[in-house]
């Protein structure tokens, strides 16, 4: 894993990485991009209470930083338009199978329970999956827990900071 990146260089010139990240390939396009960092351990025990508790502190304990150029290349491009159309392509089965099921079976029967529940669970992974197309999850960099510097966790072996 190469070093990671300090948040107080990313304003300034060779701060933000010179090519994509992943790949080691040029970039094609630049975009802004929000990382986020892990909430701490000990906060996910706050889903015992409920969802909201933990919600609220993982937000308030969450660091935050927005990259306005961060580098994407052709193959980052075409995974997000994979990501995007497959995820979009299994919801909407998904739903076309409940609608259908539930329709076509007889309401009463628990065969058509399970069916159409089935069928739902098809759909959440098809929104799943479409939410992995975003820029930041492409990027794979997450931001350390004290909000300070940026870890490059799927970096490209070929990948460098290095400008030549
Ligand atoms: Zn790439």
């Amino acid at each position: 894993m190469p070093t990671p990146i300090p948040v107080a260089a990313l304003g300034q010139p060779g701060g933000v990485p010179p090519v994509c990240v992943r790949h080691a390939a040029p970039a094609i396009r630049r975009k802004p991009v929000l990382f986020r960092s892990t909430p701490p351990t000990w906060s996910f025990l706050l889903i015992l209470l409920g969802v909201l508790p933990f919600a609220i502190v993982a937000t308030i304990m969450q660091k935050r930083v927005t990259v306005p150029n961060w580098p994407f290349c052709r193959a980052c491009a075409r995974q997000r338009l994979r990501r995007l159309l497959g995820g979009i392509g299994v919801a909407l089965l998904g739903f076309i199978a409940v609608i259908g099921f539930s329709a076509a079976m007889p309401p009463s029967s628990s065969l058509t329970a399970v069916v159409v529940i089935l069928s739902f669970a098809v759909l959440l992974a098809g929104v799943v999956f479409a939410s992995t197309s975003g820029w930041a999850t492409l990027a794979a960099a997450k931001l350390a827990s004290d909000g300070t510097s940026l870890r490059l966790r799927k970096a490209h072996p070929n990948f460098s900071m290095a400008t030549d």
